[in-house]
């Protein structure tokens, strides 16, 4: 059996691997056992009952709320050579007239269905005349009264259930608290079922917090690297929307708004325009997403905090279904959560109990100081147990990043302990910065020793530092008065025992951390940038021609593979990710010819698929020593990066790590990878004298922000080889 569900992956969809606990359920379903799955968005939930659905002789039946991801879903298939079909309100009458004959005429495998129309008489009596081998239930929560998608008409189809006793039942669902997935068993009787819980652990996504400063700026930073990239950003309010948007688009970026305020017809519009690639933005308040599939959304941004861990869970879940890295930023203030707290004040009894709670869960995760998926997992139940994930920002810090914070600690702790530990962070934030409030006046605070002994700081930068503490323990705050407590670390500080380090600064939403990301894939890391610009060029135009979404005819995946095995035949093509035998037949050629005329003119090789290595993420122990005496013996750097399968910068990483265990390293090649002119490189080494080689953020600074932070890296490294440690 399984045999044959391996060839439709491959055959079929041109996938060569199932993903996690796709196997296994898909044998379940074929023996008729009833199943409840729950995975997150993107995990490969459809193929779950596609591939069944093609090996059953008669028809599935997939039920879904909302019409959107039907006629998505049905476009799929189609590419894909798999005849599906849907019935809901939307069709003329001509066109139900159309699908119901062939549904009679038994050419059709998968039939989808909203809830409302599989009720309808007419529908059930069309089905009894069918053989229907397998029931489906997509967004299954929707029939829990727990879940946060209540729909009514979802409870009956526990009625409906019974006129297909034969019939093997799916339910799928996202959601994965208990209590909904009791619900779902019990609605639907699903005796004697397999459930199958997937890992809610999306590795692609890289999650960010920074805090909000200058939220425009730090979105336009962002965006600026990633202009051709499809992105969302979430906003609380929609005056906030309607801002940012025009903002946006002031600064010429093709964005388009979404929320409640709008007409449908024009949320539709717009909605449609961002899964076209017509616009790359879409601007929008929470209500945006649940009924788009779009795999490449390359990033999401929350300019404003989200309501609770599952919306936000569920909103950055919407960016790389494709597998691909996705940028997930968030921009957190102290204001955001002092107007969601008064929000919160405003409910009464439990639901005020529960929104706390939420909350609280929220600001965990916002303010967590080690990998940010140990929260993360660990709100929905599930443990995270490596302790680097490298693709969170506590992940990816490192320790040139930074800053040596113990004297500045030393002098707001010390400050706390001269007013008896009776105030508040901001209260001593005043006194450090001499100020005359009332408060610091009245108190006499303007005589104590530590009054106006730091002003090489602003207020809230103070502030921040007073998190920095509480975050590290050297700090408690009093939970029902919010005075400021030391702790018993707090008097190492203060005696000079032990150091404070850390990032002050957490408003950069753009930097070289995003580039440290290392995905295992070589293929993500190093295809051609000017080739995948032509095939997407490409895959537009056919894609409008038929009026589909782009990411229908291929996913980008298919087009970075294409971009980097430049596949030259039918052959070889059918082995690139995502192409079937249909979609080989349909857009094989016209591909084909973009890649063939392209290496010509490159004189580009095709590469062969069997040869290209997986590279193990970051913790490759011992890798540094390997690349150094590589790089000893000769290679160059952009060598050493193909040959180990990652970015530059890891080399130059792994690099300094050598260096710093006391090896020697030629600076002439690391010189060689810079790509500033000898004058702008000298005034680099000039800046590294005065203000000192090993953080670069002040070096950044002096040189007036004109040369980035990866030429930095490289001169860094440069520099501690010429000059010693
Ligand atoms: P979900 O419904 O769980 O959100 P989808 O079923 O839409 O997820 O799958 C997400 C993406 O992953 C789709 O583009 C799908 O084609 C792709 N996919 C699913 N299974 C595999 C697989 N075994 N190998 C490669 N890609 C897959
Ligand atoms: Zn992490």
């Amino acid at each position: 059996m399984s045999q044959t569900a391996r060839e439709i992956l491959q055959e079929t969809f041109g996938y060569s691997k199932f993903r996690p606990l796709q196997e296994e359920i898909i044998t379940d379903v074929l023996n008729g056992k009833d199943t409840l799955v729950i995975m997150p968005t993107g995990g490969g939930k459809s193929i779950c009952y596609q591939i069944p659905a093609l090996i059953f002789d008669g028809l599935t039946i997939v039920v879904s709320p909302l019409i959107s991801l039907m006629k998505d879903q049905v476009e799929q298939l189609e590419q894909y050579g798999v005849p599906a079909l849907f019935l809901n309100s939307t069709l003329t009458r001509e066109q139900y007239a159309e699908n119901i004959s062939r549904l009679r005429n038994r050419e059709i495998k998968l039939l989808y269905l909203a809830p409302e129309t599989l009720m309808m008489e007419a529908t059930r009596k069309l089905l009894s005349e069918l053989d229907v081998d397998c029931f489906t239930i997509d967004e299954a929560h929707c029939i829990s009264e727990w879940g946060h998608d209540f729909r009514p008409e979802y409870r009956q189809l526990a009625t409906v259930r019974k006129d297909f006793p034969n019939a093997v039942c799916l339910a799928l669902t996202a959601t994965a608290t208990p209590r909904v997935r009791e619900d779902i068993q019990k609605i639907l009787e699903m005796k004697s079922s397999a459930t199958y819980v997937a890992s809610f652990d999306r590795e692609n996504l890289l999650l960010k917090i920074v805090d909000k400063e200058n939220p425009l700026d730090q979105i336009l930073d962002f965006l600026y690297t990633r202009q051709k990239d499809s992105g969302i950003i979430y906003c609380f309010s929609r005056r906030q929307v309607d801002e940012l948007y025009s903002d946006l688009k002031a600064e010429g970026y093709k964005v388009l708004p979404y929320h409640a305020g709008l007409s449908e017809q024009q949320r539709t519009r717009n909605q449609e325009a961002f899964i076209r690639d017509n616009v790359n933005i879409i601007v929008a308040t929470i209500a945006f997403g649940m009924g788009i599939n779009k795999s490449n959304v390359r990033y999401v941004i929350h300019h404003d905090m989200p309501q609770n861990i599952e919306s936000y869970y569920q909103q950055i879940g919407r960016s790389g279904r494709d597998g691909l890295q996705a940028d997930c930023l968030l921009l957190y203030s102290y204001a955001d959560k002092q107007k969601i707290k008064y929000f919160i004040n405003q409910k009464e009894g439990t639901e005020k109990e529960i929104a706390e709670r939420h909350l609280d869960h929220l600001i965990d995760y916002l303010e967590y100081d080690g990998c940010r998926r140990v929260p993360l997992m660990g709100y929905f139940g599930e443990e995270y147990t490596k302790n680097d994930c490298g693709n969170c920002d506590n992940c990816l810090m490192q320790e040139d990043d930074l800053q040596d914070l113990t004297v500045q600690a030393q002098k707001y702790l010390s400050c706390i302990a001269r007013t008896d530990e009776k105030f508040g962070a901001y209260h001593i934030a005043d006194i450090l910065r001499g100020s005359k409030a009332k408060k610091v006046l009245e108190n006499n605070h303007d005589q104590l020793s530590t009054y106006g002994i730091g002003l090489e700081w602003s207020k809230n930068q103070w502030i921040q530092l007073s998190r920095l503490l509480i975050r590290r323990s050297l700090v408690d705050k009093n939970q029902e008065y919010g005075n400021l407590v030391l702790t018993d670390d707090a008097k190492l500080v203060l005696d000079g025992k032990q150091i404070v380090q850390g990032l002050l600064d957490r408003t950069q939403t753009s930097t070289e951390d995003d580039v440290r990301v290392k995905t295992s894939s070589e293929v993500e890391n190093r295809y051609d940038e000017h080739l995948f610009e032509e095939l997407r060029k490409k895959r537009k135009e056919m894609a409008d021609e038929q009026d589909l979404p782009p990411y229908v005819i291929f996913p980008d995946t298919t087009l970075m593979e294409m971009s980097y095995y430049y596949p030259q035949s039918e052959e070889k093509l059918i082995g690139i990710y995502g192409v079937g035998s249909a979609k080989l037949k349909k857009y094989g050629i016209e591909f084909l010819e973009i890649i063939r005329s392209y290496c010509e003119k490159e004189e580009i090789d095709e590469r062969s698929k069997g040869l290209s290595k997986k590279v193990e993420k970051s913790s490759s122990g011992q890798q540094h020593h390997r690349v150094g005496s590589e790089y000893q013996a000769g290679k160059t750097i952009d060598h050493l990066a193909e040959e180990f399968g990652v970015k530059q910068v890891t080399i130059l990483s792994n690099l300094k790590k050598y260096l710093d265990e006391g090896n020697e390293l030629d600076p002439v090649n690391i010189l060689n990878a810079s790509e500033l002119s000898e004058r702008k490189k000298d005034e680099v080494f000039e800046s590294m004298k005065k203000v000192g080689p090993d953080l670069l953020k002040p070096i950044y600074e002096d040189l007036n922000k004109s040369v980035d932070y990866g030429e930095l890296r490289i001169l860094q490294l440069a520099y501690l080889a010429q000059n010693g440690k």
